[in-house]
């Protein structure tokens, strides 16, 4: 039995996904005319209270296409080091929109209002304007960690009295609710954009949405379109989402508790020094003294996959193509694994 846990972004359309897909009416949607893509804009904005949304391919051009209306030219964009938008996007920041950055570090990927005002640039020609804070939830690198409303509501009291503008990369926002129980109307009105992805833990093929007030998601718009994202019977792929929606969001819950007894499947294994906390459904493992690609190297040889994340460190994320019976697979391999090192060591 094959354990893939590299990333949520591998599951594969449920047969209900398929179905509704199959049957969603479709119009083209560059021309405002896709009947399904509009719903799934409306349902997604009016659930966390904004005004508009904006369906795109990916959560990266949802995220670049806020930080191209927010930020560019001469500007300055304040995030984590080990945000999504700065690490893994292909350097967009300064290749979209020609922004400066502002990195900052923080446990497990988080930020706090006293660092980011310590950072804010005065009006002064030296430095760039800063002009846009951006936070993750959950935070990929921090382990799938969770802001709470109390920590960003700081946050976003700044950038109010600061005239800055405040966005979510929440790709994996809703694991961050189904934990919180925070509301979604609280969170849409903490920031000004919020992108979500429907690619990840929700389970559809493609997809993110854009959230913000009608005039910056009209915007949005015109930037997408130059981006290459604007896409024409995309009601086939907003279809997936809208069920996903409906179908796939308290069950992240099964998601976080089979990350859960993963990470003490690993805690439990010799080669491995810690696992980070494990608050949603990524597990980040950092091992003892063995690299990376040598313990991916021997899962893979028993059908098991993660991903390495740094230079100690791998990754394994649940999702919705993870059942119990692969936790009780990888229970199986790590016991022999281990067996098998007892018997190298004791030879
Ligand atoms: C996956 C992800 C994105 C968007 O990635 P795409 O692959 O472009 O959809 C953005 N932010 C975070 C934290 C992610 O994990």
């Amino acid at each position: 039995m094959r354990v893939d846990l590299r990333s949520d972004t591998l599951t594969q359309p449920t047969a209900g996904m398929k179905q509704a897909m199959w049957e969603a009416p479709l119009g083209d949607d560059v021309f405002g005319e896709d009947p399904t893509v509009r719903a799934l804009e409306e349902t997604l904005a009016e659930r966390f209270g904004m005004e508009a949304g904006l369906f795109c391919p990916s959560g990266t051009m949802t995220n670049q296409i806020a930080i191209r209306l927010h930020a560019g030219f001469q500007k300055e964009v304040i995030c984590h080091q080990d945000s999504h938008i700065y690490l893994y996007e292909g350097g967009g920041i300064m290749a979209n929109s020609h922004s400066s950055v502002r990195l900052l570090p923080g446990a497990f990927g988080k930020i706090t209002a006293e660092q980011v005002e310590a950072v804010i640039n005065p009006d002064d020609v030296h430095a760039p304007e800063t002009s846009l804070v951006a936070v993750e939830n959950t935070m990929n690198k921090g382990g799938g960690a969770v802001y709470t409303l109390a920590e960003v509501e700081p946050i976003r009291a700044l950038c109010a009295d600061r005239g800055l503008v405040f966005h979510l990369d929440g790709a994996r926002l809703f694991n961050a609710l189904v934990v919180s129980g925070e509301s979604e109307k609280a969170w849409g009105a903490t920031f000004d954009t919020i992108s979500i992805c429907l690619s990840k833990g929700l389970g559809c093929p493609v997809g993110s949405v854009l959230l913000g007030d009608g005039a910056t998601i009209h915007r949005a718009r015109r930037v997408r379109k130059v981006f290459g994202g604007g896409m024409r019977q995309a009601g086939m792929l907003a279809a997936a989402g809208l069920y996903a929606l409906e179908h796939h969001v308290e069950r992240l819950a099964e998601d976080h508790a089979r990350a859960q007894a993963i990470g003490k499947l690993f805690q439990a294994y010799p080669g491995v020094e810690a696992v980070l906390p494990v608050a949603t459904n990524i597990v980040i493992v950092r091992l003892a003294e063995r690299k990376p690609e040598d313990f991916l190297g021997q899962l893979a040889a028993h059908g098991v996959y993660g991903v390495k994340f740094g230079a100690q460190q791998v990754r394994f994320v649940t999702h919705l193509d993870i059942r119990d019976a692969h936790v009780e697979q990888l229970a199986r391999v790590l016991k022999q694994l281990a067996e098998e090192e007892q018997d190298v060591r004791e030879s």
